[in-house]
């Protein structure tokens, strides 16, 4: 059911309820209102009789009926009539126990059908006590009420018709601005993703929809745009080692060469191979680590293993470069050591932020400092090198990105775009500060074991196991 339907609905569930209220109040007031009037013309009745007798001493046999079957009776204390008048076969029934409960003072209402009756207590001139009985039909009352039930029955159903129509057309009003939206979103696609939602009503929910289906349209605009150069970058990285070699084969197959031609080629293919291995292990795992958080399995790492491990795969890898480890402080327990992370893509974060440092300084130099504190650990890796230029500070973190002054140097810019994104996955902060030709140093925090806010969050990981995709260079 659409929410017009059911708007609609429920407007005229709600008005029938509260017209079914109304009207069955009005004729129940009316009904006590008739009763109350025709018990008082019941009870005018018996006291003129009475006054008749009085007076006249015999009830006129020619006294007019004032009321539409009326029959009057009067019994004496033993319950015999002492005197009928009327036309009611049979006469309204009266017990000896009813006529006991009626006293002068209080006389007594009853009803049995169409026809009510009026009991009162008197004495006559001599001291007799005697109860008199008037009853009668109130046709022109009850014709009143049965006309009132008509009209309020059909007023009823006419109201519930006008809030049928009403609600219906108050619903297509309020919802208009909905198909609207729906419309709109229909005719966003890929191709026109720049487009945004007309906001109509400044102040509505409704254009509070609109503003945010619009701030997530520019999103994924970024994202698009974002995801389209990621993939003109790849490629682009991919085709330049491809020409390389596709040349450098052209070249040594254009005249026959001697072995050592052939081994150099080769070696030269080699390399080639190897970079091209890397940039895709390099994009496999930035594809790994935007993944879903939720198909990473976090354990405990110990922070300084991780770090010793670095050092000696980053010094295995190439001896030439130098790495020290130095602690600020010790930390007081030994889980301040500890953090909740997925080991391998920590280690590759690490290695990014190694490899770089001391890459990109002419010392081969890197140093490490290791600082905590409670609920949290420091790293600060700093180097001596070229720094980055000013202006690309803001940049290195973004895919592809290489500074001008690098470009001699070996590389596919996917690394720092990597280990930021790991860093974030283990809801820490990576900082960066950089003078040109005096060197660089990145700051990372990240929160330790015993941070409550992570564990808890931790918690809501899966243990799905984290395959390792990646191609291996030996
Ligand atoms: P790559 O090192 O493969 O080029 P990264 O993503 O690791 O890719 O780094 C991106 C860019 O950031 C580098 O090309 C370089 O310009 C700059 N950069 C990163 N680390 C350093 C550093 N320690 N010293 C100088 N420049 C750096």
């Amino acid at each position: 059911m659409n929410i017009r339907t059911r708007l609609t609905l429920l407007f005229v569930l709600l008005v029938a309820l509260i017209m079914l209220l109304f009207t069955g109040s009005v004729y129940y007031f009316y009904d006590q209102f008739r009763q109350q009037e025709f018990q008082q013309r019941l009870e005018e009745r018996a006291f003129t009789t009475i006054q008749l007798r009085e007076d006249v001493g015999e009830i006129p046999r020619t006294d007019l009926s004032f009321m539409i079957d009326e029959q009057i009776t009067i019994y004496n204390d033993q319950g015999l009539v002492l005197y009928s008048k009327g036309t009611q076969r049979p006469r309204f029934p009266v017990s000896p126990g009813l006529l006991r409960r009626i006293t002068t003072r209080q006389p007594q209402y009853l009803r049995q059908g169409d026809i009510e009756a009026v009991g009162v207590r008197s004495q006559n001139s001599r001291g007799q006590s005697f109860v008199i009985f008037v009853s009668a039909n109130d046709r022109y009352g009850f014709s009143k009420l049965d006309r009132l039930r008509d009209l309020l029955v059909v007023g009823w159903l006419l109201s519930l018709i006008i809030a049928g129509i009403a609600g219906y057309l108050f619903a297509t009003d309020a919802l208009r601005p909905v198909a609207e939206l729906i419309a709109q979103v229909n005719s966003i696609s890929a191709t026109n993703i720049h487009e945004r939602l007309r906001v109509g009503r400044q102040r509505d929910e409704l254009a509070a929809l609109a503003r945010t289906f619009n701030a997530l349209l520019s999103r994924l605009e970024v994202a698009f745009v974002t995801q389209k150069s990621f993939v003109s970058h790849a490629s682009h990285e991919l085709r330049t080692p491809l020409t390389v070699m596709m040349g450098q084969i052209e070249v040594t197959r254009l005249q026959p060469r001697t072995t050592p031609d052939y081994e150099a080629a080769l070696d030269g293919l080699l390399d080639e191979v190897q970079n091209m291995i890397r940039l895709v292990n390099g994009l496999l795992e930035l594809a790994q680590a935007n993944a879903d958080a939720v198909m990473l399995r976090y354990q405990p790492v110990r922070i300084d293993e991780l770090l010793w491990q670095a050092q000696s795969q980053m010094t295995q890898k190439k001896p030439s470069y130098q790495i020290d480890i130095d602690f600020e402080n010790l930390p007081d327990q030994e889980e301040d050591l500890v953090i909740m992370g997925e080991e391998s893509l920590l280690q590759t974060a690490l290695q990014n932020l190694l490899e770089n440092g001391c890459k990109y300084s002419a010392d081969e130099q890197v140093s490490v400092r290791i600082a905590f504190e409670p609920g949290e650990i420091h790293l600060t890796i700093s180097d001596h090198g070229q720094g980055i230029p000013p202006g690309d500070i803001q940049h290195i973190f973004e895919p592809f990105f290489r500074s001008e002054n690098v470009l001699t140097i070996r590389g596919h810019g996917i690394g720092l775009a990597l280990t930021r994104r790991i860093i974030d996955l283990h809801q820490g902060r990576i900082e960066v500060e950089s003078a040109l030709n005096k060197g660089t140093t990145f700051r990372i925090s990240l929160p330790t074991q015993t941070n409550a806010a992570l564990r808890q969050s931790a918690l809501h990981l899966t243990n799905e196991t984290h395959s390792d995709n990646s191609l291996d260079i030996h």
